[in-house]
């Protein structure tokens, strides 16, 4: 095992611990499968320990001044940049992308935290003229409470990043719990935020599977909102109980999403795009091109040039020089990927490259897949509307415009969606039909910048994060009216 910067522990009302009966679980490098630590399995004791800290430090850090809270904030961002080398290296042990991947999700993590803490001197609500004489009407904000924030291995720093500092900067204390794939990278998020001065029991850690640990999360009455980031089949699940508690929830689920290449793109531009829209993080994003819509005019000319260009990918470990692609997360994830091959092809799809694991020594002891490209896919076969999550991608030929974007709708998701054309009416006509949060022109489907609103439509979430709604999620709507004329009022009856 390593020598890893990073302890794992759960962390508690500021202590830092073992789970109460001591068990364990692995987490491995998925490119050699080697161990690289053994993690504190959470009780529900362990959880309801955490929730007892949330709750004991909340009332000190909600009457924290906006400002104050901030500077936590700054000084968390500062470091991330100095150690940003050292996060990278973590996550990339962990999850398996590539080194300059890691490095950049690291500085989203800090784009994210620097954009929020410059909340703490903002955070604007309104004041409002009221219908009656000497009153005046403002809006202010309130904490929500315990904020109960669950996570995905896939961006494994830059999510809980959206999440954690916006519920600071809304004066609200947390139980987070990352995947179980990917806990050191989330521990180092916390201390993080401890070396910068947060108090105790503000942030509380707990790492063990979702359906013991999360659900544990979930079921808590004393928890006020789920802030949760995952597959849509966890998203129904913490739907439920958030509805059946009235609670808050902002769900961030998973994707199928269009990339359309019009008979006049350019596809000097396309094509490097959407290699990495499609096989960047190895497939394993939900916002990744995994439909590639082409009209008919130009799709011979695509798929030649666009086979050859994943041909030559450089797969292997991300810690190596020069590596694009990295080894899906586990080993079920690769056998999910090639059981989808094997439907693809069944389907009748036409496999143009990859479509199987790799066999020499190195890659063979990880979870490697080849980048795969299926051509002649019927938008109703299953590997066009399942979310694969691998190097998965699929070309499905429209007759013209209006097909493609028929088909960029016919899917249960509605995450990210792109065009490629050089006609603008063609790429505002589509932004206005495509049915996704995020519409990309001549762009890939992946890249978001964090001042803008992220998330989807239909069944791949409820709500937005990032952007000016990064506050409103965590912060309370409160409406108040003062009364300043110190005059009794008669009753109050509205007449028109
Ligand atoms: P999962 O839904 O399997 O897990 C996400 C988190 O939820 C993990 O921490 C997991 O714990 C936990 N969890 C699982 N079951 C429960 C439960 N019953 N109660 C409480 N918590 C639970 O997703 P993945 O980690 O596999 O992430 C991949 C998915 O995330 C993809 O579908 C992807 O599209 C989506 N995603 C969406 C994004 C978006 O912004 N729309 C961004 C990134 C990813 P454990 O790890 O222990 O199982």
């Amino acid at each position: 095992m390593a020598q890893l910067l990073v302890k794992p522990e759960l962390v508690i009302g500021g202590e830092h611990r073992e789970a109460s009966d001591g068990a364990i679980f692995e987490v491995r490098n998925p490119a050699t499968n080697e161990i690289l630590a053994k993690i504190p399995r959470a009780t529900r004791d362990d959880v309801s320990a955490a929730i007892d800290g949330a709750e004991s430090s909340f009332e000190k850090w909600s009457e924290t001044p906006a400002p104050e809270r901030a500077e936590v904030l700054y000084r968390v961002g500062e470091s991330i940049l100095r150690e940003k080398n050292e996060l990278a290296e973590i996550l990339t042990l962990e999850e398996g992308k590539a080194f300059s991947e890691s490095l950049a999700e690291v500085v989203e993590g800090y784009d994210t935290v620097m954009f929020i803490a410059a909340e703490g001197r903002r955070m604007w609500s309104y004041v409002s003229p009221s219908e009656q004489k000497e009153k005046i009407c403002m809006v202010i904000r309130r904490p929500v409470g315990i904020i109960g924030i669950i996570t995905p291995w896939n961006f494994p720093f830059s999510i809980p990043l959206w999440k954690i500092p916006p519920a600071l900067m809304g004066g609200n204390t947390i139980v987070f719990k990352p995947a179980s794939n990917t806990p050191l990278i989330a521990k180092m998020i916390v201390d993080l935020f401890e070396r910068s001065g947060l108090p105790k029991g503000v942030l509380n850690f707990v790492t063990g599977p979702g359906h013991e640990v999360g659900e544990a999360i979930l079921n808590n009455e004393r928890v006020k909102m789920i802030s949760f980031t995952g597959e849509t089949k966890t998203g129904h699940r913490m739907a439920q109980v958030n509805s059946a508690l009235l609670r808050k929830q902002v769900l961030e689920l998973g994707g199928k999403n269009p990339i359309i290449v019009a008979n006049d793109a350019d596809l000097d531009c396309a094509i490097p795009a959407i290699l990495y829209a499609s096989f960047s993080n190895c497939g394993q994003k939900c916002t990744a091109g995994s439909r590639i819509i082409v009209e008919k005019g130009i799709h011979a000319k695509f798929v030649e040039r666009f086979s050859k260009a994943v041909e030559v990918l450089r797969v292997g470990n991300g810690m190596q020089e020069g590596i694009q692609v990295g080894p899906l997360i586990t080993e079920e994830a690769r056998a999910k990927v090639e059981s989808y091959v094997s439907i693809g092809k069944e389907e009748g799809a036409t496999l143009l490259c990859g479509g199987s694991s790799y066999f020499d020594k190195e890659r063979s002891r990880g979870h490697f897949y080849k980048p795969t490209v299926f051509d002649r896919v019927s938008n109703t076969m299953k590997i066009a509307q399942d979310e694969i999550f691998g190097p998965v991608a699929s070309i499905i030929e429209a007759e013209n415009m209006e097909q493609a974007i028929e088909i960029a709708n016919d899917t249960r998701y509605g995450l990210s969606s792109a065009i490629y054309t050089r006609d603008l009416r063609s790429a505002f006509r589509s932004l206005a039909k495509i049915q996704t949060g995020i519409g990309y022109v001549n762009q890939g489907t992946t890249g978001a910048e964090i001042h803008l609103p992220f998330g989807g439509i239909k069944e791949s979430g409820v709500g937005r994060e990032a952007g000016e709604i990064a506050i409103e999620n965590y912060t309370e709507k409160k409406a108040v009216f003062i009364d300043y004329s110190y005059a009794p009022r008669p009753w109050f009856f509205k007449e028109k």
